[in-house]
């Protein structure tokens, strides 16, 4: 858990952006403007996956393309783009899916980014109410692989449990899914 002090180094509080309906986005330019900070996150998460049976990173676009790729490197695994709709040829879809931003197309993987029975780390800044990664998830298993964990910088806590007044869907119950 980070200090107030790494949480500033980490993210900047942004009132209603992108749109009015938003009252707080967390802007990890934050991190990515201190090496060191950067340096540490990669490091955590290097340390949590370094003695895991990994066979590939995936990361989310878009800031996952950010973090993904020195922890893949880190961990000398192959790094796997989960893209937005109609950025990469000979594609699998997820079906289209609710994120703390409304409604959004499938997530796309490329058939031969994944085999069957690949152990994938699936990477993304943040979680809100967990549409996003879930989408990333069911792209996974479209091709058959198996997702080992999800990993994220931030977690919007206010999005774990509807009856806090998100009224979102439950993130828990998607990813059981
Ligand atoms: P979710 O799908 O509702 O969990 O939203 C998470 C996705 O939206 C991630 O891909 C994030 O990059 C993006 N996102 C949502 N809220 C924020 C924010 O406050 N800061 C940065 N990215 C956000």
């Amino acid at each position: 858990q980070p200090s107030e002090q790494e949480f500033r180094d980490i993210a900047k509080v942004i009132p209603y952006f992108p749109f009015k309906g938003i009252p707080r986005f967390y802007d990890i330019a934050g991190f990515l403007s201190k090496p060191e900070v950067f340096q540490k996150i990669v490091d955590i998460f290097v340390a949590r996956y370094g003695g895991m049976e990994i066979d590939g990173v995936a990361g989310m676009d878009a800031r996952g393309f950010v973090l993904g790729p020195p922890i893949a490197l880190a961990l000398k695994k192959p790094f796997i783009m989960i893209r937005k709709k109609g950025k990469m040829p000979n594609c699998i879809e997820s079906p289209p899916y609710s994120c703390e931003y409304g409604k959004r197309d499938g997530m796309c993987l490329q058939r031969d980014a994944v085999k069957s029975g690949d152990r994938i780390l699936v990477i993304d800044d943040l979680v809100a109410t967990g549409g996003t990664l879930s989408a990333g998830i069911q792209c996974v298993k479209m091709l058959g692989g198996i997702v080992v964990e999800c990993a994220c910088v931030v977690e919007l806590k206010m999005f774990i449990d509807p009856e806090e007044g998100s009224g979102l869907p439950n993130r828990t119950k998607m990813f059981e899914q």
